[in-house]
This record gives structure tokens, C-alpha cells and sequence, in this order.
């Protein structure tokens, strides 16, 4: 199969790898940043050629405004479809958005899944993401084989375009609050004079267990603060939550705290730092550091 993939970075790149491995042929197109090195791809002008090429179009880019750009642009994904194409945008972006790039995609006879993921680059380098998707069965069954070699959890959240990107959503308000929890729970053990390596070594044998306090915890106590997922990725996605979550109506109070604390870190300047960094900006306000500060 030919298959268009936009999008060449930290996770993008080793998904591409998986999908030559099988037998697939790949169609790019850049921008800044140069083919990764290892991978074989066709390197198009621009997105609409990259269309023009292409059975299945994968996306795999930074935010909103970049899929909107390289889908409707005037050199465009929409502008070079083929009939028949199916795009599937693996990106994290906006549910609202979503809606309405499926629609311009199928009013120019093609049709849509959004399949963002979860699992960082070593899931993606390692091919065991969860995938979450949205969009018709019969297109979900057609990018299955394509999905496969990428992933491990992979589930069809729902018929309508953007179901994929709301249960990523609520992926990362689940990880941005279990961060916190973990966090404020360290700093308060640790000021009451406890060592805190030992309190999660506890707290990993009971019913506060968790893969955060595992990971998370254990760079927090480590000072351990390279990413992983950064806090200005991790700000966009809890951006995007709130701004669903006012348009449906829902609260997300804990939502909200969780995004002041990132804002926090990241005026800090621990922007391209690990989320699990949002310690320091708790241990700001409790006057006290893990590390005995
Ligand atoms: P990245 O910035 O490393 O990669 C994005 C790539 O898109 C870059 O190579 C950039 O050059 C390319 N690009 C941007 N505009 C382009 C254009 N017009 N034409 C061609 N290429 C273009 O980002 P990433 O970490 O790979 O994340 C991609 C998406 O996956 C984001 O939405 C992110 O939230 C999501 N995500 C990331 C992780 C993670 O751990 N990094 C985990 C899960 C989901």
C-alpha cells in the first residue's frame, strides 16, 4: 500500500518505521527538520502532492493549527485527495476541530479517523501504543492492518469523528491529576520529615499503588527531569480539555488546578522539561524540596 505519512518527529518517525517494515511504500513531505535518518520515504513537494500519491494519508503533527494548515491549505492534503482516500490523524488535537476537518474531508470524497495515541516514544519506537479511535467501522477495519504493527490497545472509542480525541483527553486529565496527586502526597510526606523514597516504596505495595507513582514518583524523587512528555505538550492537551469541556458544559475543577500548576512550572521556564517536573512548582508553595532543600 501507498501511504502518505505528514509528520516525521519524535513519535511520528519510528510509527513510519513500522509501516516500511511491513511492506508498505512511503510518500512525505517536510518542512524544517530533515527525512530521519534510517527511513525510506518518497519526499513530495507539499502535502497535496503527498495526497496525490497516496492510498491512506497518515497524520502525525504538533497541534490544531498544524492539521488544519497541511489538511486545508491551499497546497493542501483536501486538495490533492484522491476518491476513496482515507486520512487518519494520529495527532492530539482539537475534538471540536476534528468535526469539521472529517466533514471537509468527506466533501471532497475521501473519509476520516482520528487515532490519537498514548504510550510516548518508547511505545511508539517499541510498537505497543494505544490507539484511540473515532470515525465509520468499515474505515476503522480498513487502517487495522496499518494500526497493528503501531500499536497493542487498540479500540474504536466511537462512530463520530472526534470520539478518538476526547478519550485521549481524558487519557491526559487522568495522568495530569494522578501527577498531582502523587506530587503533593511526596512533598506533604517529605516536610513531615519522612524520607520520601521509602514512602513510595510503601505506597507501591497498597491500594495508592499506581504506574505514576512508579515512574512519575520515582523521578521526582531522583531529580530526574529530562523528558519523557514535556509540560508544554502536556499544557496543550489540558488546554484542549477545558475548552471541550466549556463547550459541553462540563466542569473540571481539578482539570483547571492541574493546568495553573504547569502554567507555575512553566514560567519557571520548565516548558520542555518532564510533566512529572509539576513537583517543583508544589514544592514552591510548601517552601520545600524533595531533594531536603
Ligand atoms: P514533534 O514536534 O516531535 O513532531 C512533529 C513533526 O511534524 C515535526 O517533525 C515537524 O517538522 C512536523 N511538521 C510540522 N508541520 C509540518 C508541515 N507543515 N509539513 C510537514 N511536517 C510538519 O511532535 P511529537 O512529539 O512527535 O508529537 C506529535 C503529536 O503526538 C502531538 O500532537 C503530540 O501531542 C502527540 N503525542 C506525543 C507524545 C510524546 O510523548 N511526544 C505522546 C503521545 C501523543
Amino acid at each position: 500500500m501507498r501511504i502518505g505519512f505528514i509528520g516525521l518527529g519524535v513519535m511520528g518517525a519510528p510509527m513510519a518505521g513500522h509501516l516500511t517494515a511491513g511492506g508498505n511504500t512511503l510518500v512525505t513531505c517536510l518542512n524544517r527538520s530533515p527525512l530521519p535518518e534510517g527511513l525510506v520515504a518518497t519526499v513530495a513537494q507539499n502535502p497535496c502532492a503527498v495526497a496525490r500519491d497516496s492510498d491512506i494519508v497518515i497524520l502525525m503533527l504538533p497541534d490544531t493549527p498544524d492539521v488544519e494548515r497541511v489538511l486545508m491549505g491551499a497546497d493542501g492534503v483536501i486538495a490533492g485527495l484522491n476518491p476513496g482516500t482515507l486520512v487518519i490523524d494520529m495527532s492530539t488535537i482539537s475534538p471540536i476541530a476534528t468535526a469539521q476537518f472529517a466533514e471537509a474531508v468527506r466533501a471532497a470524497g475521501g473519509s476520516y479517523l482520528d487515532a490519537p495515541v498514548s504510550g510516548g516514544e518508547v511505545g511508539a519506537k517499541a510498537g505497543s501504543l494505544t490507539i484511540m479511535v473515532g470515525g465509520a467501522e468499515e474505515d476503522f477495519a480498513r487502517a487495522l492492518p496499518l494500526f497493528q504493527p503501531m500499536g497493542k490497545n487498540i479500540t474504536l472509542v466511537g462512530t463520530a469523528n472526534g470520539a478518538g480525541q476526547i478519550c485521549k483527553l481524558a487519557n491526559q486529565i487522568i495522568v495530569a491529576l494522578n501527577i498531582e496527586a502523587v506530587a503533593e502526597a511526596l512533598v506533604f510526606a517529605s516536610k513531615a520529615g519522612c524520607d520520601p523514597a521509602r514512602v513510595r516504596q510503601a505506597l507501591m505495595g497498597g491500594f495508592a499503588a499506581s504506574r505514576i507513582l512508579e515512574v512519575h514518583g520515582e523521578r521526582m524523587i531522583a531529580r530526574s527531569f529530562d523528558p519523557g512528555f514535556r509540560i508544554r505538550l502536556h499544557q496543550k492537551d489540558l488546554a484542549l480539555a477545558l475548552s471541550s469541556a466549556r463547550e459541553l458544559g462540563v466542569a473540571l475543577p481539578n482539570t483547571a488546578t492541574a493546568q495553573e500548576l504547569m502554567n507555575s512550572c512553566s514560567a519557571k521556564g520548565l516548558r520542555d522539561a518532564d510533566h512529572s517536573a509539576l513537583v517543583q512548582a508544589l514544592e514552591s508553595m510548601a517552601d520545600h524540596a524533595l531533594s531536603g532543600g
